[in-house]
């Protein structure tokens, strides 16, 4: 009995040194710095696939996520700050018609383009962001104005536009925004959601028919700068062929932008009504805050197991405050980039 007792006690000891090498080794995980400054950036995420991309097409995709990241990239490592990183870099991808966002953006059931657009400072948690945007160049620039000069954290349609006129940025012809493509492909919907209405299914044919083929395309950044300082923003012409001043996720703070100095900044791009529902930016801050999990832990929990159970599809870019980066998606493919403080680049569009 004695023996027994003492092996017992003995078993127990051990047990509870493996919690305590357990707990040091995810602190170690979480305290190591991996990077002093890093930036990451998608360019929307979806059913990407190789067969449907000519070499032309892909490589001009790489060229630009290469390009913008390179922007925010320079800033940092002179010394610049994280939000003016992400700004510089999401201008260059709202420049670019290859992308959902300024030039380019998707159109909306009445052919036009209503832009949506937020930014968070992890360091203040101060917030701006806008939505349904029709006439202001670049939406990035004016979600971070409305944080800045504003003591609102969210402005839409007119009166973001009166604002952004107030503020001296720079305002375009609504056409500014116009693509071929684009608008090709809100008829193509068109047309084939007139024979899928007469189906039951209104809401997949309102939804870029079945979602198979969409490239959702909206672009975000996250970055760290020298000082430690998180930022993070998004910016999206939303889904084709949206009406009645459809909102998704891309201006909500805490579900398409998050960004905390003590845990983690996150952009997502996808179905944004799934990631409205889920706070899946939030909720990856704040796995990483209550549950101690790594940024790894919490993308992949947040992307792959609750989203996915609620039928969501996309993915998020994600960094932590050590510099540590993550690329998360449930979709074939995600435009994406990432660059450390070495200025080691990694540029990727399909699963691997
Ligand atoms: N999340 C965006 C939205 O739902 C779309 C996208 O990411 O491309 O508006």
């Amino acid at each position: 009995m004695k023996n027994y007792l003492l092996l017992f006690s003995f078993l127990l000891i051990l047990l509870g040194c493996k919690n305590d090498i357990d707990t040091t080794i995810k602190e170690d995980k979480l305290n190591s710095v991996q990077n002093e400054f890093a930036i990451i950036i998608h360019g929307g995420a979806g059913t990407i696939l190789k067969k449907n991309m000519s070499d032309e097409k892909e490589a001009a995709y790489k060229a630009k996520l290469e390009e913008a990241i390179k922007v925010g990239h320079t800033i940092l490592k002179n010394g610049g700050t994280s939000a003016e990183a992400v700004m510089k870099t999401i201008q260059v991808m709202e420049e670019s018609p290859l992308f959902n966002a300024g030039k380019g953006a998707v159109f909306t059931h009445e052919e036009t383009n209503e832009l949506d657009a937020s930014f968070m400072d992890g360091k203040t948690l101060n917030a701006g962001a806008v939505a349904g945007v029709t006439n202001v160049k670049s939406p990035i620039e004016l979600a971070i104005k409305v944080m800045t000069d504003s003591d609102h954290v969210m402005l839409s349609g007119k009166g973001a536009s009166v604002f952004a006129k107030e503020k001296g940025l720079e305002i375009v012809d609504p056409s500014y925004f116009y693509t071929e493509r684009r608008f090709k492909s809100l008829q193509r919907i068109k047309n084939r959601n007139k024979t899928e209405l007469d189906h039951d299914d209104k809401k997949a044919a309102f939804y870029d028919a079945d979602i198979k083929n969409a490239k959702f395309g909206t672009v975000g950044c996250v970055a760290l700068d020298k000082n430690g300082n998180i930022a993070a923003g998004t910016s999206t012409g939303g889904m084709t062929n949206k009406r009645w001043g459809r909102i998704g996720d891309a201006p909500i703070i805490g579900s398409g932008t998050y960004a905390n100095n003590l845990t983690c900044g996150v952009s997502s791009t996808g179905w944004g009504e799934y990631f409205i529902r889920s706070q899946v930016a939030y909720d990856i801050s704040a796995q990483m805050e209550y549950q101690q999990k790594t940024l790894k832990e919490a993308t992949k929990d947040v992307i792959q197991n609750k989203l996915t159970k609620l039928g969501g599809t996309g993915g998020v870019v994600a960094l932590d405050k050590k510099g540590n980066m993550s690329f998360e998606f449930n979709t074939a493919g995600m435009y994406r980039a990432s660059m450390d403080e070495k200025g080691n680049l990694v540029v990727k569009i399909y699963k691997e």
